[in-house]
């Protein structure tokens, strides 16, 4: 089946570029060359990947990122970004976006972000293991891998893509030490080294929403000088 493909970026070579290249791979492109019309088009279309430029005449891409998780159906977007010193703020707590490159990008690595991120999408889809079909609960967290959902003591909590992935990253392997390397490799996958801070960022903002305290964590718990560890169900928290 044809992906559709909303590319926003105001560069006309680039995005041009990039619908050639998507167009290659058998996609559906619909092209904005700004933000307001790029965030008319993610809000109302139904779209399997964005492809959004950081920074845009009008809304920007951060806000448009934004804009489009508040929505409740997940939609991948991959973040185009002109300077490096930006990346934080894509991965980052703010934004919720799947993947990014920095300008310049070879065309073969923008396509194979793409089809990556159409993989990634293509596995959820698919006939769950069993594993992925089970709710986690734990200490009155109840994570469902399948609806993307989580409760804590029956109350709606909601999650960016990654803080989900993470949490159940975690919740799976209980007691279990990681770093934030692991994490890096394990979350978000390839060609993040250098950004464990932004972990860091992630995690504190996971427990700004399911803990109770978050200074002292009863679910995901600072193992010091090492990394992270998700505490099993009924431990006690660690004294911090
Ligand atoms: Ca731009």
């Amino acid at each position: 089946m044809q992906q559709r493909v909303l590319i926003v970026e105001d560069e006309r070579e680039i995005a041009r570029l990039v619908e050639l290249h998507l167009r290659d791979i058998d996609c559906a492109v619909t092209l904005a060359h700004d933000g307001d019309a790029g965030l008319r088009l993610a809000e109302g279309g139904d779209f399997d990947l964005i492809v959004l430029d950081l920074a845009l005449p009008g809304v920007d891409g951060l806000e448009i990122c934004r804009r489009v998780r508040a929505h409740s159906s997940y939609t991948p977007i991959l973040m185009l970004t002109a300077r490096s010193s930006e990346i934080d703020r894509v991965l980052g707590l703010e934004s919720g976006a799947d993947d990014y490159l920095t300008k310049p990008f070879s065309v073969r690595e923008l396509v194979a972000r793409v089809k990556a991120i159409f993989r990634r999408v293509e596995a959820l889809q698919r006939e769950p293991e069993k594993s992925d079909e089970e709710e986690i609960h734990s200490g009155g967290l109840a994570i469902c891998p399948l609806t993307r959902k989580v409760h804590l003591s029956g109350q709606p909590i909601r999650l960016t893509a990654k803080e989900f992935d993470l949490l159940v990253q975690f919740a799976r392997n209980p007691e279990r030490v990681y770093t934030r390397s692991d994490l890096l490799d394990l979350v978000w996958g390839y060609g993040h080294n250098g950004y464990e801070h932004t972990v860091n960022s992630h995690i504190n903002r996971l427990r700004s929403k399911i803990e109770t305290d978050p200074a002292a964590p009863r679910f995901i718990q600072t193992v010091w000088g090492v990394g992270y560890r998700f505490a099993k169900a009924g431990a006690e928290a660690q004294a911090l």
